[in-house]
């Protein structure tokens, strides 16, 4: 029989029946009844099947022993070590000197009990996530605008919008399931427009009415200057900014000084006056618009100002809370906004409560009625590192994630891990370039093997079920931290039977001292994050969860679209319009780096291509490293199509073969994630790119680094 379970890959959450096969693999296809996918799968999720098989897992727990090898151990032996070396550590240096990196890949409830360990028992926010590098700036965004962390709106919004904005997302191939249905509904209504905001011409645009190849790094400027106009051009809905707005004449004055002429926005932004006037035009006329952005606006030195710069002109316009209109952030991984739900930044709390607010620390102590509760921000992704690098942080547990690969300054990164005193590493496979440096390996449940929920891009948590038996001694990442943590001396907090119990616990803690939703109290605390209808599941009904989007009434009913009360998180109930700040990446290409390194992911391959490089369907598609360039690029750097070529920057080097036809500007270059010294020597981009970050959310710069291309 057919387990209903969610595909593993992108933000889009699309549901997936599955089911084990005699011959080891499974038997996948799209769940009819999902509400993310209504039974379509794009290649990636349809190959699933094709990946879960055994070959490379990490089956036993492991021991780097004296002659520098892994020894495999007992799962006593393995945890007593993770246990031991982190209290004597945290005795001797104090609870900051250790450290958690974690990822879009665990469940819900594996976020939940490490989040819990490190932020209330150990006493430390040195816990973050690989979704720092893909989602921190929208998260940033959100909280700076709303007062929360919320996507407003849901993918039927994109089926009913009259106009769909596209900024810094290729969702043809990054987000196929709703790019499939944004196309269709344009099908089905020719007057639907699209507009697509990239420096490439990619897959996406092959769909849009409009592309603007915008000047790497310029969206700001595209904004204000969008602001400006809608204000110029009466296009404000002066009721809906009066009653539930603040701040419009500051970040107006700013989009106005910086953006106020569109004929210098366009000489900025690298585009022809009549596109960009065609975009305004449309963006001011059309009443249903949902922006939709991605990677290309949050992964930037200025990602936070451009999250902002996009929402402030929905607030402008009163476009939110009602159909087919909204901004609309669409998560790059399948938990990234589960991670976030439970705490899992280094700035944050379980439950959307914020660790800088004294009240917010009282209600998850009280809560958990843990011995403490970290009081200030932990170490970001990139600065975790830093500090492990310069012997700040003494062990870090490193869980389903790769960060030797998917880091910027990926080099500094391997330095880092080769000082530290100890690094673990739980993941699903052996042999990560990661795990070349850890010195405990802790065998964890694969996707088919492990239960729990994810939460997608509209906030909707489905569970992911487990349909394959647990193989060899792998074990569910909550279990894993758990019994760490009662190996810590932590008797009270962690004795979990089964994922249902975590799963109640989160939800309740939603809803603890959750003050009913209102715009009149001022000292409310009040979350749309509220799983109150879930709390009360038994374990028979955590089983039969159905897709719902939070928050979650207390009659189990799911709530497809906020704000339709023009009531915010913030403490006055009203949305925050931001100051933005147009300001061009850090690091200009110069005549050393004289090309702009853009990364990004590829339609067939997932991160660094652990369970996407077993299927001989996805690797067909392109099947090894490449530097996309424009011809006259090439020529200039004295490169073919079709050879090698070194792409270098001031912080590392890669191999990759030279390619053109991606839609590339003159200038830029473009270099796929994926890859890893695994696959291929030297073809790790993460070496090569810039640790530079958003001074707010701390995502890293990931599409802009100067960089020299040159023969190999
Ligand atoms: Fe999986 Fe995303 Fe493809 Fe859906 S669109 S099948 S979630 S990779």
């Amino acid at each position: 029989m057919s387990v209903a379970t969610t595909c593993p890959y992108c933000g889009v959450g699309c549901g997936v029946l599955a089911r084990a096969a005699p011959d080891g693999s499974a038997q996948v296809r799209g769940d009819p009844a999902h509400p993310a996918n209504a039974g379509r799968l794009c290649v990636k999720g349809a190959a699933l099947g094709e990946t879960v098989d055994l070959q490379g897992r990490l089956l036993y727990p492991a021991l780097r022993g004296a002659d520098g090898a892994l020894h495999q151990v007992s799962w006593d032996d393995a945890l007593d070590r993770v246990a031991g070396t982190f209290r004597r550590i945290i005795d001797a240096h104090g609870p900051d000197a250790v450290a958690f990196y974690v990822s879009g890949q665990l469940l819900t409830e594996d976020y939940y009990v490490v989040n819990k360990l490190a932020k209330g028992y150990i006493g430390t926010a040195n816990i973050d996530t690989n979704s720092r590098l893909c989602m921190s700036s929208a998260v940033a965004g959100h909280k700076r605008a709303f007062g929360e962390d919320v996507v407003p709106g849901c993918y039927e919004d994109m089926e009913q919008a009259e106009l769909i904005v596209l900024v810094g997302s290729n969702a043809a191939w990054c987000h196929p399931i709703v790019f499939q249905r944004i196309a269709k509904a344009k099908e089905q209504q020719a007057n639907r427009r699209l507009v697509v905001i990239d420096p490439r011409r990619t897959a996406t645009c092959e769909s849009a009415d409009l592309h603007l190849p915008i000047k790497p790094g310029t969206d700001v400027w595209l904004f204000n200057g969008l602001l400006a106009f809608l204000f110029q051009q009466g296009a404000m809905d002066a009721r809906f900014v009066d009653a539930h707005t603040q701040g419009l004449e500051r970040a107006l004055e700013a989009a106005q000084a910086q953006a106020g002429d569109p004929a210098q926005v366009a000489r900025i932004c690298g585009l022809q006056l009549a596109d960009l006037l065609a975009f305004y035009r449309w963006f001011a006329s059309c009443e249903r618009t949902v922006s939709v952005f991605s990677q290309g606006v949050n992964q930037s030195s200025s990602g936070t100002d451009k999250v902002n710069s996009i929402i402030n002109c929905h607030l402008l316009a009163g476009r939110i809370g009602k159909p087919g209109m909204g901004p609309f952030s669409i998560t790059g991984q399948p938990n990234a906004m589960g991670g976030r739900e439970v705490g899992g930044l280094a700035n944050v709390l379980a439950a959307h409560l914020e660790l800088a607010d004294p009240v917010h620390r009282d209600i998850v102590q009280s809560f958990w009625g843990s011995p403490r509760v970290a009081d200030r921000a932990g170490l970001k992704a990139v600065e975790l590192f830093q500090a492990i690098d310069e012997g700040r942080v003494k062990a870090v547990w490193i869980m389903a994630t790769n960060p030797v690969v998917s880091l910027p300054d990926a080099d500094r990164v391997k330095r880092a891990l080769a000082r530290c005193e100890c690094v673990v590493s739980s993941d699903v496979v052996s042999h990560t370039d990661t795990q070349a440096f850890a010195h405990v390996l802790l065998p964890a449940l694969a996707w088919g093997e492990k239960d729990g929920t994810v939460t997608n891009s509209e906030r909707r948590l489905s569970r992911q079920r487990a349909f394959l038996p647990a193989p060899g001694e792998a074990r569910a990442d909550w279990r894993i931290v758990c019994e760490v943590a009662r190996r810590m001396g932590f008797t009270q907090g962690f004795e979990f039977r089964h994922v249902h119990e975590i799963f109640l616990e989160h939800a309740r803690l939603t809803a603890h001292r959750n003050a009913e939703p209102g715009c009149d109290d001022s000292h409310r605390v009040h979350r749309q994050l509220n799983l109150e209808g879930l709390a009360h599941l038994d374990r028979g009904g955590y089983d039969a969860m159905t897709p719902v989007q939070w928050p979650v009434q207390a009659n189990g009913m799911g709530t497809s679209r906020l704000f339709a009360d023009g009531c915010y998180a913030h403490a006055d109930g009203r949305a925050r319009f931001v100051a933005t700040e147009a300001r061009m990446p850090v690091h200009a290409p110069d005549r050393e780096y004289p090309l702009v390194l853009n990364t990004g992911r590829i339609r067939d391959q997932w991160h660094s291509m652990t369970r996407t490089g077993k299927a001989p369907r996805l690797t067909g598609h392109l099947p090894e490293p490449f530097v996309d360039m424009h011809p006259h690029d090439a020529l200039r750097c004295g490169v073919r199509e079709g050879e090698l070529a070194r792409v270098r920057s001031r912080w590392g080097a890669m191999v990759a073969r030279v390619k053109h036809g991606g839609g590339i500007l003159a200038g830029s270059v473009f270099v796929p994630i994926h890859w890893s010294d695994q696959f291929a020597s030297d073809a790790r981009v993460g070496g090569v790119v810039n640790p530079v970050v958003d001074p707010v959310s701390g995502e890293p710069e990931f599409k802009h680094t100067p960089v020299s291309v040159e023969p190999f």
